[in-house]
């Protein structure tokens, strides 16, 4: 050892995990002791050792621990050490730290020597001992490139600052023999960095190297240039399975039209866009117009898939995201795909690895079995992935960033419930989520952990995933809940599954009312609020199918202020795929008896049977339950304008419509706001479309440009919204209103809906991280759930 003592570190029973003699003098006179209570993203980040190293550099005793309120540091030593301590901590702390506040106390000095980090097993959060997977680092990024490193092209180099988290933690407490990283022994050079306080692999529990880490394999064969030849396997129009941090994908070249139809065909995918990894940030700019704010979440540590207007001359296969005018990029996230991604074509499609409609694929036999038949080759290791994790997706949209999955690089990070206070603390909820996008939520302590995105619960595997899933998740967080909130559809899996729980209170939660409590416990709003909650429909708390409502809420109960008028949905569900047959009801609703005569003339996928049968259906009112679906009405629309005759996946018509603004084709600039919205009826507690859909028929008929109509229909949506909040709040609502609902992914209603309530003096909310669909469900009824739960 150089310079400076060091003790050895253990682990002992008094929970120190490291100890060190001070090598500062510690003069009587002037000593001073100081208690900084810091918050902010510093537990799970590396923050103690970092403290370990700046406390025992400036020659200061004391200890570091975590607690629930943040980390509370004790430093003793000379004044002018103490204050350079406290200025450095803001400055230099590690690359994933967040500080928000510093709070110092002075403490009477106890002449105490040495500097601890307390690893306490008490009293810590649990979410703060297992955090989510990070994306590459710079440091590591750079090793990986160096000839003369020992890591030189290691595809699962990491640090403490990056790497596997989540998707490796098998148990509690979060260290290597609780990982699937226990397999591997770690070599003596390893395990020197992972003991070292100054090492930036010091307790980085993934840690590993070519001599003692995972390898790769290629078809089952291990080999070292497996990387390289994947990349030319690319290059050469192949598909290629590749297992990465949280399942598998299926990979080819974004520019090669024919494999990108082979992979839509093999996978069963319909016209579903595909995500693409580019090489890098330059890259990302060639194919999409990358705004500040999205080139900052590309190259983030959650490193999502970022959602963005694509450019028209990106080269990329039409295949990628048919009749969209945007493009789902991300960039290599892990050491494995930074070098095949710097060999191989620079743009990649990067899709779930899957069958439609199954979870992520994980495990390695299954992944052979499964997606062997949609892969020419399959590139696995032999690392164990402890949990799924699909990727995340954010869409980003000028200044607007809309949450769509909330998965890889979040979960489980926790979302702090600053509303929480009394009534919410001691309550250990589950919330079993919705049916689509499913994800749940455990509330505890006053912190709500939201699951990955699971998927949509109607097959048999995706409903066991779910179910391990969450026992999973309550085995990590040492959470039993006594409380299970659940939709209100008694169809749903989900409403079946905490049905089926026994020992547990039940509360049932309006789905609408879910989504607006989400959005007010992730922004920290005790309400009442204007809730605005559109998507496509949800069991309403008259039976019948909600989707077009304004509710005034708080956290436990709420009205149903404003909705749109209820018409037939011919069909039922069914109807989802066809939204040529929404727009017929919504001509006969409009136009009563020459409503068919209208559709037949108008809609372009409705077939002369089609037109009679589901006309008739309509009148005699048979399988035809009432909707105020937004959502349904968004379909109708364009369904008239022209949309693909088939939705193979969810909100498809919708997505096109907000695509048609731009022109139809990629890259196409948006219409601005210059057309006037259509007319409506605003009537009392009910929004009448009516009037709208004879306007846009009036317009078809005298052939007016598409994307204008486009257009003016977002804009007539915006415009009856906010006209229906100002009414509200002239009545006595607040003047806070909560905007969610899976059809406010869309950017351009959105954006409008934001603006128009700002100018007319009402405060918008959003949601920043958790999905407006219904994967953000869960958060909203477990805090219905715990509050209602209190009596
Ligand atoms: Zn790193
Ligand atoms: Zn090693």
């Amino acid at each position: 050892m150089r310079g400076r003592p060091r003790a050895s570190l253990a682990r002992g029973g008094d929970g120190v995990l490291a100890r060190l003699p001070a090598t500062g003098k510690l003069s009587n006179v002037s000593s001073v002791r100081r208690r900084l209570l810091v918050r902010g993203t510093v537990q799970g980040v590396g923050f103690r050792p970092f403290v370990y190293r700046l406390a025992t550099a400036l020659g200061l005793a004391g200890s570091v621990r975590n607690t629930p309120e943040g980390v509370v540091v004790e430093v003793e030593g000379e004044a002018k050490q103490v204050a350079e301590f406290q200025q450095r901590l803001s400055v230099e702390g590690p690359p994933l730290a967040r500080i928000a506040e510093v709070k110092a106390q002075e403490l009477a000095p106890t002449g105490e020597s040495g500097f601890h980090i307390i690893h306490s097993a008490a009293g810590e959060r649990p979410t703060a001992l297992i955090p989510p997977d990070v994306a590459l680092c710079d440091d590591c990024a750079r090793e990986i490139g160096e000839r003369q490193d020992r890591r030189f092209g290691y595809p699962f180099t990491n640090c403490t600052n990056c790497g596997p988290r989540f998707t490796i933690v098998l148990g509690i407490p979060y260290d290597r023999p609780q990982t699937t990283m226990s397999a591997f022994e770690m070599c003596l050079r390893c395990r020197a960095e992972y003991t070292n306080p100054d090492d930036r692999r010091f307790h980085a529990e993934p840690v590993a190297c070519p001599e003692c880490g995972p390898t790769l394999f290629l078809d089952g064969q291990r080999g070292p240039d497996g990387i390289a030849r994947v990349a030319r396997l690319l290059g050469e129009g192949k598909i290629v399975a590749i297992k990465g941090l949280g399942g598998y994908h299926l990979a080819c070249d974004a520019r090669d039209s024919s494999a990108v139809e082979r992979l839509r065909t093999r996978k069963g995918r319909g016209q579903k866009p595909f995500a693409i990894m580019v090489r890098d940030l330059k890259e990302a700019q060639r194919v999409a117009e990358v705004s500040g704010r999205a080139a900052a979440m590309l190259t983030s540590a959650e490193s999502p898939v970022v959602i963005m207007p694509a450019r028209p001359d990106g080269g990329l296969a039409p295949g990628i995201a048919p009749r969209q005018v945007t493009v789902g990029v991300m960039l290599p996230y892990t050491p494995l795909h930074r070098l095949l991604m710097s060999q191989s074509p620079a743009a990649l499609v990067m899709t779930s690895g899957n069958l439609a409609e199954e979870p992520i694929e994980h495990r390695d036999d299954e992944a052979r079995r499964k997606l062997g038949p949609l892969s020419d080759h399959i590139l696995s290791h032999n690392r164990e992935i402890a949990v799924p994790c699909d990727d995340s997706v954010v869409r980003v949209e000028g200044d607007l960033v809309i949450p769509v999955r909330r998965a890889r690089g979040y979960v489980p990070r926790s979302v702090a419930l600053d509303i929480a206070g009394p009534p919410l603390a001691g309550q250990a909820v589950l919330a079993v989520g919705g049916h689509h996008k499913n994800t749940f939520c455990l509330l505890r302590e006053g912190e709500a952990i939201l699951s990955q995105h699971i998927g949509d619960l109607d097959t048999e595997e995706v409903l066991e995933y779910f179910g391990r899933a969450i026992q999973h998740f309550e085995r990590l967080f040492e959470v039993k809940p006594e409380v299970v909130a659940h939709d209100l559809h008694p169809g749903y899996l989900s409403t079946q599954y905490a049905q089926a729980l026994e020992g547990v209170r039940l509360v049932p939660v309006q789905h609408h009312h879910a989504h607006v409590v989400s959005v007010m416990a992730e922004v920290g709003l005790p309400g009442p609020v204007i809730g605005v909650s559109y998507d496509g429909t949800g069991y309403g708390a008259d039976g019948t199918a909600w989707g077009g409502e304004i509710l005034i809420a708080d956290r436990r109960e709420f009205t149903r202020a404003m909705h749109l008028l209820p018409v037939p949905i011919p069909g039922g569900e069914g109807a989802i795929r066809r939204p040529a047959r929404m727009a017929l009801s919504h001509l006969i609703a409009a136009f009563g008896e020459k409503g068919l005569e209208k559709a037949r003339r108008l809609i372009p996928h409705l077939s002369e049977t089609e037109a009679r049968v589901v006309a008739r259906q309509i009148k005699r009112g048979i399988n035809c339950p009432l909707t105020s679906s937004m959502g349904r009405f968004f379909d109708a629309v364009a369904a008239l304008l022209g949309a693909s005759e088939e939705a193979t996946y969810e909100g498809q018509p919708a997505m096109e419509l907000e695509a048609m603004c731009g022109g139809g084709g990629a890259g196409g600039k948006l219409l601005p706001y210059e057309f006037g919205p259509y007319p409506y009826e605003p009537g009392d507690g009910i929004i009448d479309p009516r009037p709208t859909v004879r306007a846009i028929v009036g317009e078809l008929e005298r052939g007016a440009p598409v994307a204008e109509m486009a257009a003016r229909f977002h804009e007539t949506v915006a415009a009856f919204t906010i006209e229906a909040c100002n009414r509200l709040h002239a009545e006595g609502a607040p003047a806070d209103v909560v905007l969610c609902g899976g059809v406010m992914q869309n950017a351009r209603l959105l954006g409008r809906l934001v603006e128009g309530l700002m100018e007319a003096g009402l405060r918008p909310h959003l949601h920043q991280e958790v999905p407006p669909n219904d994967g953000g469900l869960s958060l909203g009824q477990a805090v219905v759930g715990a509050m209602r739960s209190k009596g």
